[in-house]
């Protein structure tokens, strides 16, 4: 196989990296504020610049990151923010519903990625900790129908599956 452009990033096991994260646009950025806003309005808590700042940082990182690896993000862009300042929004966050708790990682750290997005679930990459996402249709419905035979209304669910990879084995 070769390296077929510069641009190609490649993850410690050699699999190509091809799930960028997103970036949230303008518009969405904009959207989350007066979620957060309005949701901050309600419990009775001061929206200030400084607490949207944070927010702003956090969300501008996208993908999926635990607690410690979004203090890293926030701390490398602004030194002045501390880690209970950003584990403190992360609880905001996810309280507005702008953030969600979305798996727990091979090392039982929580990771967390943006609310509003299409159901999907996860593979954990035990070799590199990459997070990939997948959907399947199939394994969906045929979730709901086992949800549904056993006379209960699915609210959410999560798969989470740890592999290893087999990039890695192939490498050897
Ligand atoms: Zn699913
Ligand atoms: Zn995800």
């Amino acid at each position: 196989m070769s390296k077929s452009s510069s641009s190609t990033r490649f993850l410690p096991c050699g699999r190509p990296k091809i799930f960028e994260s997103r970036q949230p646009n303008q518009e969405l950025l904009e959207v989350w504020q007066t979620q957060l806003k309005s949701y901050l309005i309600a419990q009775g808590l001061k929206y200030t610049h400084q607490r949207w700042k944070i927010a702003e940082l956090i969300l501008l990182t996208g993908g999926h990151l635990d607690a410690q690896g979004l203090v890293e993000q926030v701390k490398k862009k602004h030194s002045g923010i501390g880690a209970a300042t950003v584990y403190r929004s992360i609880k905001v966050l996810c309280d507005a519903s702008i953030l969600k708790e979305s798996l727990t990682d091979a090392n039982g750290r929580v990771v967390y990625e943006l609310y509003d997005q299409a159901h999907h679930d996860h593979i954990v990459c035990l070799d590199c900790d990459e997070i990939f996402e997948f959907h399947d249709e199939k394994i969906e419905l045929q979730q709901s129908a086992v949800v549904q035979q056993l006379d209960f209304k699915e609210v959410r669910h999560r798969h989470v599956v740890y592999a290893h990879c087999s990039f890695r084995d192939a490498s050897r």
